[in-house]
């Protein structure tokens, strides 16, 4: 770039972590940023996410935290090297956030929230001199090649950027923006789109009316949930139509693979994961002297009235000998028929596959149009893996955009001794 021509100009579309991480990226190598939305205003879902605390990342060890990406580890795992979860902590508290690591490992900014982040995080932008083109809804492009945006007035705006970042996210939660409408406009340039399903979501089943009636809502604490070998302990909720929770989207993308193949599948509950079957049984066989099966599970095993509810539903005839109700409070099975739709998934699984992308996230059909965040092919479980994987594709794509432009990037650089000091 001489220092008398006009910076090269670069397009990103969509205002959700992965595009401003972009538009961050590109502005501090002073390239002139226009950040596109079709919103009124600009982070919606990193702010819904804010209201369950912002888990940002996780502090576990890199090598456990990128197997959590399954098979899109191997091509997210260089970037995430880039990017990784230190990294982003010290970007976080470089925008006066302070982060903490919680008890499960998950890490968190020390406010709990989203909304001071995003507003110091929108003025440095601003402060870069990066743009913000709100209730602008990309359409795709014309015959000549430019970006095409409907704008709040219903006109057409047609631009011609050096470079386009597409972020334009997942399909659930819809009404935050991202409605995954850009799969039609991708596909009809001849870009394979893998079809977007829910990810960490919850399940339908037919509950008897006992536990619609009493239990919807009703949260099943320190259980451990077991489905095809994996295990996830934590809580479930109880809804009209099926179950959702911390612990059921933890194995929900094995549940919803099986439930597309064999049209159900069946998880299995331990209730007292802390005690193993031969102890359980041995409470078990204490005499019951006239209490009810109610009366005897709650005291004798510890049961809740929602557990001793999942025990019937499974089993209407308990079985009386103490080893074999001990053997089913262990692995009581649940049969789920369904999983519950898109729109009120947490993420979303499926989209552009990283086949269609080279090593620096450029669309191989589209020389200049990169490709970042959910809206890319890969699916992990809540804990900060979905930010985190946001976030270093944001700035993946934009240093690939760099690199294509011949333009050096400034290394973005993090205060790591204030996140050490914060761990
Ligand atoms: C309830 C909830 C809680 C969550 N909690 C967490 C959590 O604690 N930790 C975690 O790691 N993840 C969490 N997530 C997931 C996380 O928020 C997303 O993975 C992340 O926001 C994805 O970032 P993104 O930039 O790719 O897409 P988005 O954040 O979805 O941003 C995409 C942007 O593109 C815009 N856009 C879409 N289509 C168009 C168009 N045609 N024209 C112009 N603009 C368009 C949208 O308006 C939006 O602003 C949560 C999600 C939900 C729904």
């Amino acid at each position: 770039m001489s220092p008398l021509s006009p910076p090269p100009h670069a397009a990103v579309i969509g205002g959700g972590p992965a595009g401003l991480m972009a538009a961050e990226v590109l502005g501090r190598s002073g390239v002139a940023v226009t950040v596109y939305d079709r919103m009124p205003s600009l982070g919606r879902k990193l702010l819904m996410a804010g209201r369950g605390g912002l888990n940002l990342t996780h502090s576990e060890d890199f090598e456990r935290f990128v197997t959590r990406y399954a098979q899109a580890a191997p091509a997210l795992r260089p970037m995430i090297q880039a990017f990784r979860p230190e990294d982003l902590r010290a970007w976080c508290e470089g925008l006066g956030q302070e982060t903490f690591v919680g008890s499960s490992g998950r890490v968190f900014p020390k406010a709990f929230k989203a909304s001071p982040l995003l507003r110091a995080w929108l003025t440095r932008l601003e402060g870069l001199g990066v743009r913000f083109a709100l209730r602008h809804r990309w359409q795709g492009w014309d015959g000549e090649g430019n970006l095409v945006f409907t704008d709040s007035s219903g006109g057409t705006v047609a631009v011609k950027p050096d470079a386009t970042i597409l972020a334009l996210g997942g399909a659930s939660w819809p009404r935050l923006g991202s409605d995954g409408s850009w799969t039609e406009l991708l596909t009809r340039r001849g870009i394979a789109v893998t079809s977007l399903r829910p990810a960490n979501m919850g399940f339908t089943l037919p509950w008897s009316e006992v536990m619609r009636s009493r239990f919807e809502g009703e949260p099943l604490k320190r259980a451990a949930l077991s489905f095809d070998g994996a295990t996830v302990r934590g809580e479930a909720i109880v809804t009209a139509d099926g179950i959702e929770g911390g612990a059921v989207y933890g194995l929900s993308a094995r549940l919803r693979d099986a439930i597309e193949r064999d049209g159900s599948a069946t998880l299995t509950i331990d209730l007292r994961p802390d005690l193993s079957p031969d102890a359980l049984a041995k409470r078990l066989g204490v005499p019951r002297r006239g209490q009810s099966a109610s009366t005897f599970l709650r005291k004798a095993a510890s049961l809740s009235p929602l557990g001793i509810a999942l025990l019937r539903e499974s089993a209407p005839a308990l079985p009386g000998e103490p080893a074999a109700l001990a053997r089913l409070i262990k692995a009581v099975p649940l049969t789920l028929t369904g999983t519950k739709s898109l729109d009120r998934a947490i993420s979303t699984a499926g989209g552009v596959p990283f086949s269609e992308l080279d090593g620096r996230l450029m669309l191989r059909r589209l020389p200049g149009v990169f490709v970042a965040g959910e809206m890319l092919d890969w699916e992990a479980p809540t804990g900060g893996y979905l930010l985190q994987a946001a976030f270093a594709t944001g700035v993946a794509a934009a240093k690939g955009a760099l690199a294509h432009a011949g333009i050096p990037d400034a290394a973005l650089t993090f205060d790591l001794a204030s996140a050490t000091r914060q761990a």
